[in-house]
């Protein structure tokens, strides 16, 4: 949540700021502001996306080649001009960026009020800029030792850059729980949110764990921890391509997503599924073979759409490896004072690996003894570092904020690892294994297919974009993907929209149809198909409009169904990342339709790095 971009160097730093921004939109973007320092700090801060920031800019020249940037989604004060960052001190000489939340804001704000600080925004930022200012005049230090010994006053998490007009040629910059990575150039230096404002200047990188600050000057780069202790940072090349970042002649990046799965998917197989003798090569799961094929229980933990990855993994785990398996929303287990045993293994699903509440309940698990993997996108990621092992999805960048390629990724790490345990634990057969990794190897094709068929959703979605309501059905393997596909409707185009399992339909949904509601039945060929024809028939028989996702060549449900989706055939443990591209096809054409903006649907932002 909220991007940060600084830059030191001899280039102008305004520009490189405001793409840099651009690149960031999409981590939040209710307002954006800049800093730049030349001789005396200017801020230009406005409401809105960072375009509405260009305009507030306008002519003014800002000429500097020091600077800061913020594009922001709001804790704590309503988006407004006022509480866009960067944040001031009261001698208006130091200038704050931040991403994240400072708990005890409320207490240290109390305290300064008390020595005499006025504040002029609502936001927790604020606070934490003049405390430092504080702390520099009463132990009369220099600015890093300040911010230095603020950030040890302060509970929460943050990724800061600080400016300060009286250390002009410098930028400090800290991290505890937000994503912050440096980039090295010549004589140069970036820092930002995360590495895609920096690819096209340097391929240098260091990323700073938690409770580490930087300090960049012309020339040098100190690293050290809150403790003062100098830390030696490990400087790596960044593995990501310009082009991975750009829309690629799509108009929007949720679209270019969709429509990469048959690549991403592939590249989640890549290197584990050996095409020709089918057969899998786990190193992560091979590392720890004795606690996984002796687990008592899996835990899978994540929010939103990984969470759901989760439900497709407790039916994987339970049907074809049979361990226990238990899918916790990560805000809630991490509070409610949940038993883990020592021979718990915790799969951590989150795309961007910095999802604040799964970062908590992993470190919650861990504390207890259980076995962490983590099942992440982002290389290098605080989830990815915190756990003992796992799987990288190799996805490639997701910028759209609601989640498509990650998703399918997420799902197909979860299949092989599911019927690599089952054939360790001889839970399935040998000739099963080989048929489900067969299956797999025809999963790019098949997705291919369906999305070479784009155009059939879109002219089911130009019949129900209207609609106030949708209801999602499924049985099984679907029901997860009932789940997701409510979700992306909801998130893009705010329509209202439930997912359900099918039979518990007759408990409580059923009530709300009639022949304004459109329900999605993914209605598959798999072992709950009568039954789901049974629950097809309920919804017609009270007139609600049936869009049905279903296996090709299937003639039954198109008798009785108002539209129709074939999907290729497929093992049923492999149906949910097939089932599931109608429906982000589907999502992204209502909002389209709608005139909403899919990539940064309101309120929303990519990695949820706050609690
Ligand atoms: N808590 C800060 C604010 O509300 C930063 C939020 C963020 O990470 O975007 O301004």
């Amino acid at each position: 949540m909220c991007g940060i971009v600084g830059y030191l160097g001899s280039r102008k730093a305004l520009p490189i700021i405001i793409k840099g921004l651009k690149r960031l939109e999409y981590r939040g973007y209710d307002s954006a502001g800049v800093a730049v320092l030349n001789g005396s700090l200017e801020i230009v801060k406005k409401k809105g996306k960072v375009s509405d920031l260009e305009s507030a800019i306008g002519e003014k020249k800002l000429d500097a080649s020091v600077g800061i940037g913020h594009t922001r989604w709001a804790t704590h004060g309503e988006p407004n001009d006022r509480n866009a960052h960067p944040h001031l001190s009261s001698d208006g000489k130091l200038a704050i960026i931040h991403n994240g939340i400072i708990e005890n804001y409320s207490a240290i704000k109390k305290e300064l009020e008390k020595s005499g600080h006025s504040f002029k925004s609502d936001t927790d930022t604020e606070v934490l800029i003049h405390l430092i200012e504080e702390i520099k005049i009463q132990n009369k230090c220099n600015i890093e030792e300040a911010v230095r010994l603020a950030l040890n006053e302060v509970v929460g998490a943050y990724a800061i850059v600080v400016l300060s007009e009286d250390d002009e040629r410098t930028l400090i910059a800290a991290r505890k729980g937000s994503p912050l990575v440096i980039g090295i150039g010549k004589d140069e230096y970036f820092v930002a949110s995360d590495a895609t404002p920096i690819i096209e200047y340097t391929s240098e990188v260091t990323y700073l764990n938690d409770r580490e600050m930087a300090i960049m000057k012309d020339g040098s780069l100190t690293v050290k921890s809150l403790e003062n202790v100098i830390k030696t940072p490990f400087i790596q090349k960044l593995e990501l391509d310009l082009e991975d970042i750009e829309k690629g002649g799509y108009p929007h990046f949720m679209l270019k997503e969709i429509f990469e799965q048959p690549k991403s998917v592939r590249d989640a197989m890549r290197g584990r599924l050996v095409s020709a003798s089918h057969s899998l090569v786990l190193s992560g799961i091979d590392q720890y073979l004795h606690r996984f094929t002796n687990a008592e229980r899996m835990l899978f933990i994540g929010c939103g759409t990984s969470w759901h990855a989760g439900l497709i993994g407790e039916y994987l785990f339970e049907d074809l490896a049979r361990i226990p398996t238990e899918v916790e929303y990560a805000s809630e287990f991490r509070y409610r004072n949940p038993v883990i045993r020592d021979k718990d293994i915790v799969i951590a699903i989150s795309q961007s690996g910095e999802t604040a509440d799964t970062l908590a309940a992993i470190e919650l698990a861990k504390s207890k003894g259980a076995m962490i993997f983590g099942v992440c996108n982002v290389v290098g990621s605080s989830i990815a570092r915190t756990a003992d092992a796992g799987a990288y999805l190799h996805a490639g960048p997701e910028i759209g904020v609601a989640s498509t390629k990650a998703f399918t990724s997420q799902v197909t790490i979860l299949a092989m690892m599911a019927i690599y345990l089952g054939l360790k634990k001889g839970t399935i057969s040998k000739s099963k294994y080989q048929e489900l990794l067969f299956g797999l190897d025809t999963i790019p094709d098949k997705v291919a297919t369906i999305l070479g068929k784009a155009e059939e959703i879109l002219e089911i979605s130009k019949r129900f974009y209207q609609a106030s309501n949708f209801l999602y059905l499924g049985r099984g393997y679907n029901f997860p993907v009932a789940l997701e596909g409510a979700l992306k409707l909801k998130e893009i185009s705010y329509i209202h929209a439930e997912g359900y399992p099918a039979a518990e339909m007759k408990h409580g949904p059923i009530a709300l149809i009639d022949e304004d509601m459109p329900v999605v039945f993914i209605a598959t060929k798999d072992s709950s198909y009568e039954k789901i024809i049974s629950n097809i028939q309920e919804v017609k028989a009270r007139k609600g409009k049936v869009i049905a996702i279903v296996t090709e060549g299937d003639t039954e449900i198109k008798k009785m169904a108002d539209f129709t989706f074939e999907i290729p055939s497929i093992a049923d443990p492999l149906v949910p990342l097939l089932a599931v591209i109608p429906l982000q096809l589907l999502s992204y054409h209502i909002a389209i339709l709608r005139g909403c903006n899919v990539d940064q649907p309101r309120n929303l932002a990519k990695s949820v790095t706050v609690e």
